[in-house]
């Protein structure tokens, strides 16, 4: 299980590295301010994709740690703005607050960035009290690892559902065992959407890989498949047997 939850948590960043990547399209660099657990994986993701990282942290240990994996890594409190404008954070189109326990800090480094007129700051938050904070601030996108990945995971423990993945305005991609009703006639005649609600967008036989669905394709017993649709809807067709 814990290679499990490292897989996941892998992917949860992955997955905002991307989302961070496409909101910032053109200029590729980008300050990430604490090089813990979080904010040292969301960087070393984002140089995997070619970008440049700037890391700050407060620990000289993890600046050494990183000082050759990322593009520039420094030492320095970021909670202090001349330091920031020392390193021309104020420049850079985007910046990620990756500090949690800090509370204190990760409000006063939100305040900095907003301060010296950084346009695209993403903040992290360890629960939802500190998230509120940061998003009446004025930070830009408020993400809450912990939270979000403890609700994914109960997804996963509570049903058949081998992946999940929530979006905005309660619409979720699931990953599914087929149930028994979706099997042995095409799609297109099975009803599942307008029954269900849902989509079946995706179909994977055992040993095979993923492939689209479309109307004619017939689900087998043992099929893996994925399916889109309103959250509540996705998680009672992946209860049904
Ligand atoms: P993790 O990502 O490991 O779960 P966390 O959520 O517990 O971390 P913290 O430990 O509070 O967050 O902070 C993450 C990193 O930010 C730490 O390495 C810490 O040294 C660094 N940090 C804290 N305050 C500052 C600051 N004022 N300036 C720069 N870095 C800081």
């Amino acid at each position: 299980m814990g290679n499990y939850l490292r897989s996941l948590r892998h992917r949860r960043r992955k997955r905002l590295a991307t989302q961070y990547a496409r909101t910032t399209a053109g200029d590729q660099r980008v300050a990430v301010i604490g090089l813990g657990r979080f904010g040292s994986s969301l960087a070393g993701e984002l140089m995997r994709r070619g970008w440049d990282v700037l890391g700050i942290d407060t620990d000289p240990g993890l600046v050494q740690r990183y000082s050759d994996s990322l593009t520039h890594a420094v030492v320095a409190d970021s909670t202090d703005p001349e330091a920031l404008r020392q390193l021309g954070v104020g420049e850079f189109p985007s910046a990620v607050v990756a500090i949690g326990s800090h509370i204190e800090a990760s409000i006063l480094v939100t305040s900095n960035l907003l301060e010296a007129g950084v346009p695209n700051i993403w903040a992290k938050a360890i629960s939802r009290q500190h998230g509120t904070i940061l998003e009446r601030l004025g930070a830009h996108h408020v993400v809450l690892p912990e939270h979000e990945m403890g609700e994914r995971v109960a997804h996963l423990v509570t049903g058949r559902m081998l992946d999940f993945i929530e979006f905005d305005d309660d619409y979720a991609l699931v990953k599914t065992v087929a149930p028994a009703i979706a099997t042995g006639m095409p799609l297109g005649e099975s009803q599942v959407r307008s029954k269900y609600g849902v989509t079946i967008v995706g179909i994977k036989r055992p040993g095979q890989g993923f492939t689209y669905a479309t109307a004619e394709t017939v689900i087998e017993t043992g099929d893996v498949i994925v399916v889109t649709g309103k959250t509540y809807d996705v998680e009672a067709f992946s209860e049904l047997s």
